[in-house]
């Protein structure tokens, strides 16, 4: 079982590299607002953009269904818990204005920066031209 839960795992600091190389600059682990005791991985708050980068086993991914024998039912309610918390969370954030981004662990690294790197930028210039159009009223 592959224990990737908590802060700072590979996987977060790997694409957390790639997105500073390209000059992006984010926050990490921030506090969501409105959302006790949840954070995201990586956040634009000024592009109100939430980035979570979720481990396969903790947030169920369906590629890699859970191989859990030893205190099975324990486990499945836990990661079934993980999963209704993960959609709660999207949806408040979602309903609140937020664009909201998950990737798997299992994803490639480059399309997740790609991936990652096009909707900042879309949702800048969606922003931009919201705020140019207020300008003008
Ligand atoms: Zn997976």
């Amino acid at each position: 079982m592959q224990r990737t839960v908590g802060r700072d795992n590979p996987f977060e600091k790997e694409i957390r590299s790639c997105l500073n190389k390209e000059g992006l600059r984010f926050r990490i682990h921030y506090p969501l607002p409105g959302l006790k005791r949840t954070s995201c991985d990586i956040a634009f708050p000024g592009l109100t953009t939430a980035i979570f980068l979720d481990g396969c086993f903790w947030h169920s991914c369906p590629d890699h269904p859970p191989a859990v024998k030893k205190n099975a039912d324990f486990w499945l309610a836990k990661l079934k818990r993980n999963r209704e918390r993960d959609e709660r969370t999207t949806r408040a954030l979602t309903d609140s204005g937020w664009l909201v981004l998950r990737f798997w662990q299992h994803e490639n690294t480059d399309s997740i920066v790609q991936a990652i790197m096009s909707a900042v930028s879309a949702r800048r210039s969606s922003l931009l031209s919201r705020s140019k159009s207020l300008d003008n009223v």
